[in-house]
């Protein structure tokens, strides 16, 4: 069924348009909101409408045949991730597009892994975001300019080097010499991946944050410090599983400043975090334990720290899929993440219980813009000859991000 919440969506003009025979209209000009949902996510059963779509959108993939490539986030609805021919992590789909010779990589997720994708493929490549309005909110919470400002006055107050100055930044510091590394999380804007590389920085994922920081640490010099954006919690998670003590991991927020000391400090936090796992709990773990004592609870390294302590074990989505695989027939789990991926990891083990920690979640809204009559409309257009909500990043940020990225995908090789 499509949710309740699509109908606040364009995508029931759009719908109306393609029950009519006709051709889809131009959709970019649209508000969307998204209220509470009510969704059933256990149930995958398509209304004849809903079938009626994912044909045509089969029917279109035919059409386009290899030009095509479809990739698909964790996080995305069913009707979405039948159609995709990679469903995967930000990492795992950004290898998959930096390995395409696809002509269109059609990316069902949101708009900095379409950016990361545009760096990552050629020029005779397009990237196509079926809904150009998914974006992600943590994302958004560093830009550039605070980013700028955030650098130069971390730099004053640390005493520590601007990498950018560096001969060959990519080389262990020198013995006595201490940089502050930038790091961003695969979750941030490619201007920023621009400013990260040409800072002798990296991006990372949930999956390599650790070997990320390893990196990073060795390029700032055993004095120097990682500024990590814009997660806090990925980066304060990630630190403690390194034993790295919180007094030397203060966060920062633009326009206020740094919350702990920054002289001496090894992790800098930027404040940013993400809407859907900040809302899982510790009294969520404590209400499912009480239910299911032998039960076990595996968290996204986004929540915050008590739920991440708390929890048996933290991850990546792929290392989530990975875990849940290899329980035993019986086990009951609970997950901290997207409810669409939770829910999909239900009905591939029908002999185990699985929950979502939360069980008011909503999907995450961004990723939900995805709807299938959005990608059925991109479709049509190529088949016709356009290249519709193609993401381009413009030539001036594409050398320092690309340098960011490849140094990520050198340092799990
Ligand atoms: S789940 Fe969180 S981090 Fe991921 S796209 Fe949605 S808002 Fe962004």
């Amino acid at each position: 069924m499509f949710c309740a919440t699509d109908g606040c969506f364009q995508t029931s003009r759009l719908i109306r348009s393609f029950k009519k025979g006709k051709r889809l209209a131009n959709m970019r000009a649209m508000s969307i909101s998204l209220p509470m949902c009510s969704v059933d996510f256990m149930d995958t059963t398509l209304s004849m409408e809903e079938q009626a779509i994912a044909d045509h959108i089969q029917d279109l993939k035919k059409q386009l045949g290899d030009d095509l490539l479809i990739l698909g986030h964790h996080y995305q609805r069913d009707s979405i991730v039948m159609h995709a021919d990679f469903l995967g992590d930000s990492f795992m789909l950004s290898q998959k597009a930096a390995d395409s010779s696809a002509k269109y990589i059609v990316f069902c997720g949101v708009h900095f892994m379409a950016e990361s994708a545009d760096i990552l493929t050629s020029d005779e490549q397009s990237v196509i975001l079926p809904n150009m309005r998914a974006g992600c909110s943590m994302a958004d919470m560093a830009t550039l300019s605070e980013v700028e400002v955030a650098w130069a006055d971390l730099l004053s107050e640390s005493g520590l080097s601007d990498p950018i100055n560096r001969k060959h930044p990519e080389h262990p510091a020198e013995d006595g010499e201490s940089y502050l590394v930038p790091v961003t999380y695969m979750n941030s804007s490619a201007d920023l991946k621009d400013f990260v590389g040409r800072h002798g920085g990296v991006v990372c994922t949930s999956s390599n944050a650790q070997g990320v920081l390893n990196w990073a640490f060795e390029r700032a010099g055993p004095g120097g410090a990682v500024l990590f954006f814009p997660d806090q919690h990925l980066g304060r998670n990630t630190g403690r599983a390194m034993g790295i003590s919180e007094e030397v991991m203060p966060t920062w927020t633009p326009g206020i400043g740094a919350m702990g000391e920054i002289k001496g400090s090894r992790i800098i936090l930027w404040h940013g975090f993400c809407s859907v796992h900040k809302r899982f709990t510790p009294q969520q773990i404590h209400d499912f334990r009480s239910q299911y004592p032998d039960g076990v609870v595996v968290v996204h390294p986004e929540c915050p720290k008590e739920t991440v302590e708390l929890a048996d074990t933290n991850g990546s989505t792929q290392y989530i899929r990975n875990y849940v695989n290899d329980l035993p027939a019986g086990s009951n789990v609970a997950i901290g993440t997207e409810i669409n991926m939770v829910a999909r990891l239900a009905r591939e083990h029908p002999d185990k219980h699985i929950e979502c920690l939360d069980d008011e979640i909503c999907p995450c809204s961004t990723m939900y813009m995805i709807h299938p009559a959005y990608l059925m409309d991109v479709l049509e257009r190529l088949v016709n000859g356009e290249i519709p909500n193609q993401v381009i990043v413009p030539d001036e940020v594409q050398e320092g991000s690309l340098l960011a990225l490849n140094r990520m995908l050198a340092i799990l090789k």
